[in-house]
């Protein structure tokens, strides 16, 4: 073979080779899809609305277009707790909530929003990704057909707005108190009347009496409520140390999607998630410092040790109580159990520690 036909080969194989390489992105630069979004919060919900709206902004910028995302804000879909429903129906093709609210229908996704005394938002954010909590949600997900995601953090919780002061554990005796879910199901155990109220009758409820306190979330979202106006206790939380919401995404629409529009989404639902703690986290320091501003007679104050070990120990004979009955339950219960063990002791020789050993020198 002379030069020339070495030459002419190989531009020809070079070509053949380019067009090869050419064709699938010719044909995912036509792919164009909309999916639309229902999420539980009304519309312009400050930080978790705000969240669904930058993933959205993320995934149709770095697809060229190509991913667009319609959200749907409560007052359209009218349901706020049935995302769960629409997205596995097909009615939605992602829904953005919170897992936990879906505990009525798979208990077994109450455990990835948050866990009382479990794990903070760092640390719950290292197992979903590296310590095996990812998997374990898809196993919770798929036999309703559902992908799912971590969808932002509100990072700790406060323990709630109290009209007195908690004492003891005797002050929790009939305490007329709103806090749902799980926390809802402990503190009943230790003779609290716990109560539902929608958040828009819960500053009236506060202010009349009806209730004697209430918990919501933490500075970021309570101060709007007003909360801080009426009660004058703010009680540190044990409740949910590190709240994490959820896109769910209906199977068949996520296959509908060429892997790199699948890639594209991916990385836009784990950087809104992400900034939607970092944003938590701000606002609430904001907001907290315009709390004690206005009101200086707000006090922060952690429960006492007694009331502590009693939700702690409460908790823990409901979570043996759910291990016990359900496998999948046990499965998710050990996993965490096991890897908070190891990661919070990290945890208390670095932030711990640096907290600890630096409110010393200050004082
Ligand atoms: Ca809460």
């Amino acid at each position: 073979m002379t030069f020339r036909a070495h030459l002419q080969a190989l531009s020809a194989s070079l070509v053949l080779a380019l067009t090869l390489l050419a064709l699938p992105a010719t044909v995912s630069a036509q792919e164009t899809h909309t999916l639309r979004l229902a999420e539980t919060w009304g519309p312009n919900y400050p930080i978790l609305g705000e969240t669904t709206k930058r993933m959205a902004a993320m995934a149709e910028e770095m697809s060229g277009g190509r991913l667009k995302i319609r959200i749907d804000s409560s007052n359209k879909h009218k349901a706020p707790f049935g995302i769960f429903d629409m997205v596995k129906a097909g009615q939605y093709d992602i829904g953005h909530t919170a897992s936990y609210y879906y505990k009525g229908k798979i208990p077994n996704a109450m455990y990835f929003t948050t866990v009382p005394f479990g794990m903070l938002a760092p640390e719950q954010y290292a197992w979903f990704y590296y310590g095996g909590g990812l998997e374990l949600m898809q196993k919770v997900y798929a036999p309703h057909g559902m992908l799912s995601f971590p969808g932002g953090n509100t990072g700790n919780q406060m323990g709630g707005w109290f009209r007195e002061e908690i004492n003891s554990l005797e002050d929790l005796k009939g305490l007329k108190m709103r806090t749902p879910g799980f926390a809802g199901e402990v503190m009943a155990e230790l003779g609290v009347a716990v109560t539902n109220i929608p958040p828009g009758e819960l500053y009236t409820a506060l202010e009349r009496g009806t209730i004697d306190a209430l918990e919501w979330v933490g500075p970021a979202l309570d101060l709007d409520m007003g909360f801080h106006q009426i009660a004058k206790y703010y009680y540190s939380g044990w409740q949910e140390p590190a709240a994490e919401l959820q896109f769910l995404i209906n199977e068949k629409s996520w296959a509908k999607l060429s892997p790199e529009l699948q890639e594209i989404l991916r990385v836009a639902m784990r950087a809104a998630a992400y900034d939607m703690y970092i944003q938590s986290m701000h606002v609430s320091g904001q907001s907290w410092s315009k709390m004690k501003a206005d009101y200086p007679k707000v006090t922060a104050k952690t429960f006492p040790s007694e009331v502590i070990d009693a939700l702690r120990q409460a908790t823990r004979k409901l979570l043996e109580e759910a291990a016990e009955n359900d496998p999948l339950a046990n499965e998710i219960i050990q996993s965490q159990t096991e890897y908070l063990r190891t990661i919070r002791q990290w945890t208390n020789i670095s932030d711990k520690a640096y907290l600890e050993s630096i409110s010393k020198i200050e004082e």
